[in-house]
């Protein structure tokens, strides 16, 4: 049996991530192979970290990229600052939520969910009521964008409580990070995390990471020790640590670290004010052709992801037919629904590279080709 090449289909990318590259990250997959351990391959990478820094709007020494995708990413933010026995409080209003009670649980951590509807952001008065019943409560977590809905949750005010009792803060940013505002600092989160393929355009695969002082200060103080063996930053404070003297941990995906530097630097040049109101303007126009499509969005406006646009499907249209024929005729990729949402939603992402008009009309088109509208 001979095997061919894969040929890949040139799709367009209009769902929760992958989406297509920027033509820079694709040309940086291609650079000739160096170790990594190597002098050059080092400097890269502290660069990286310091892109990570302001992208993440933080000054956190612990700021680095998990060689893993954005779930890895979440478990390494969970079964580092979570010991068993230790109260985690989860705001769940999607499914990325429901995944971070599951990490809690199989550390032996006591998960207590704070649950909101699916489509609406997390309830600050849910929230602070739990924390008043739980007081000996260690950590607050949340999906700052919950891709699974498309709904923004008010990252600020959430911090802000959960402050009060003195906990730390896990958010997932993994659909917000340089689409909307993130600003770690400013706003006192201890964990956060992303992805690489969401609005950074770049490949899967990578998961930037960022830990606070404090976050450090408890990994320090740890009685037990982290589960995960991988995922124990402990273990790669060194491999990461700017002095200079790198230790094995394991073996960096190179070519992956590549396309990342190019993704940062190209998010850096752009800069984080732009690259919000590329999101945000690309986000109008789609709901300007939907609304006369009239498509209702599944989210409350003040509360919606510009990057994310969850609608619902109309009634008399059938979601797998519909997306297959998007997939097959023009090559367009949509989010299909999750969880309670599957065959009810459809979710198109307009994120990084995608948050542009041309991207926004080919959907549209596209879509009143398909439904005859
Ligand atoms: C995509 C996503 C993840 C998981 O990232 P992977 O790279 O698929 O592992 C986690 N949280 C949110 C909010 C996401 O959108």
């Amino acid at each position: 049996m001979k095997y061919n090449s894969f040929q890949t289909p040139e799709r367009r990318l209009l769902g929760a991530g992958p989406t297509n590259l920027y033509p820079e990250i694709s040309k940086s997959l291609t650079k000739p192979e160096v170790g990594h351990l190597d002098p050059k391959f080092v400097e890269m990478m502290d660069e990286v970290k310091s892109m990570l820094r302001y992208l993440f709007q933080t000054k956190n020494e612990f700021t680095i990229a998990i060689s893993a995708p954005g779930s890895a990413g979440m478990e390494a933010s969970f079964v580092n600052l979570v010991e068993p026995g230790d109260k985690v409080i989860v705001c769940v209003n999607g499914l990325f939520g429901g995944r971070m009670v599951e990490n809690v649980e199989r550390i032996g951590g006591e998960a207590i969910v704070v649950n909101d509807e699916w489509g609406d952001p997390v309830s600050l008065d849910k929230l602070e009521d739990a924390l008043k019943k739980n007081p000996d409560t260690s950590v607050v977590a949340f999906v700052h964008a919950e891709t699974s809905t498309g709904v923004r949750s008010d990252a600020k005010e959430i911090a802000e409580i959960a402050k009060k009792y003195d906990c730390l803060v896990i958010a997932d940013t993994v659909t917000s990070f340089t689409g909307i505002p993130v600003l770690t600092d400013e706003w006192g989160l201890d964990a956060v995390y992303s992805g690489s393929q969401k609005c950074l355009s770049c490949v899967p695969g990578l998961s930037p990471l960022t830990f606070s002082d404090k976050a450090i200060e408890k990994i320090k103080k740890r009685d037990s020790k982290i589960q995960s063996w991988f995922l124990d930053q402990t273990l790669v404070l060194d491999y990461w640590s700017g002095q200079g003297k790198r230790s094995y941990h394991h073996t960096a995906p190179i070519n992956s670290i590549f396309a990342l530097h190019e993704a940062l630097r190209l998010a850096c040049d752009e800069t984080l004010e732009n690259l919000w109101k590329r999101h945000f303007d690309a986000h109008l126009r789609l709901k300007k052709g939907l609304d006369e499509m009239s498509f209702d969005f599944v989210v409350e406006k003040q509360y919606r992801l510009p990057q994310m646009n969850s609608i619902h499907i109309p009634d008399g249209y059938d979601d797998f037919e519909i997306r297959t024929k998007l997939l097959n005729d023009y090559n367009l990729e949509i989010g299909a629904g999750l969880g309670k949402f599957a065959g009810k939603i459809w979710r198109i992402g307009l994120m990084g590279y995608n948050a542009r008009n041309e991207s926004v009309d080919y959907c549209l088109d596209s879509l009143k080709n398909v439904l005859n509208k």
